[in-house]
Order: C-alpha cells, then structure tokens, then sequence
C-alpha cells in the first residue's frame, strides 16, 4: 500500500536527482515531480526512500508499471517498433531525415549517480 510522503520526503525523493527526471533527464519542476518506485509495489517493491526515484509525467506514465530493466527493454524497442510501424519514420530515415543512434538506454541517474562532483548547466 502506497502510503503518502510528508514534505520533507518529497524534497528528499526531489534533490537524488538535483531537480532532474531520474529516468530521461529533464529539467524537473518541484511540483511536477511524480515520485516513481524503481521497482512498483505491485511486483514487491518497497514503499521506502531507497526504492524511490524523481520522475517527469511523461517517463512515470511510459513507465507505469515497469521495474527499471522493463523500462530500459520498452525504450530500447522504439525505434524497431517505429521502423515496423510507422511509414512516416521509414520514410524520414530514407531520406536521412532521421538517424537510428543505437538501442543503448542510460538513464539519467544512472549518469548522474556517481558524478555528483560534476555541476549542474
Ligand atoms: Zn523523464
């Protein structure tokens, strides 16, 4: 059961990423962060400070109820699922209007973890 964090939680979940969507990196309002578990509740994961990640809408609703290595497996899927389905990305890598960069998924506090020597742009 997903309890409710006090303030004091919140900025705590807030400041692992310096103000940054742990999963894709942007630049995060306060009141816009969603409070992510890395590995949902439903599949065992913990309701506690060290299961707990900043999340912007759009990678907390990608997400959803993924653990990390699922959502690294759906984002790595994209492209090849844009290539089967989509004739308008056909179309713009044809015409190399768009370049597959590779599968590779590294998330942002995956980057950011260790290096927190390094300053924020
Ligand atoms: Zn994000």
């Amino acid at each position: 059961m997903r309890r409710k964090l006090s303030k004091a939680e919140r900025q705590q979940v807030y400041k692992k990423c310096a103000g940054h969507c742990a999963y894709c990196g942007c630049g995060l309002e306060y009141k816009a962060m969603q409070v992510d578990h890395m590995k949902p509740l439903h599949i065992g994961g913990l309701d506690a400070m060290s299961n707990m990640l900043p999340a912007c809408r759009s990678c907390n609703h990608y997400k959803g109820t993924l653990d990390v290595e699922g959502y690294r497996r759906y984002l790595a899927g994209i492209s090849h699922r844009l290539m089967r389905d989509s004739i308008q990305f056909r179309t713009a890598v044809r015409f190399g209007l768009v370049r597959h960069m590779g599968d590779d998924v590294t998330f942002y506090f995956e980057r950011c973890g260790e290096g927190e020597q390094e300053s924020e742009g």
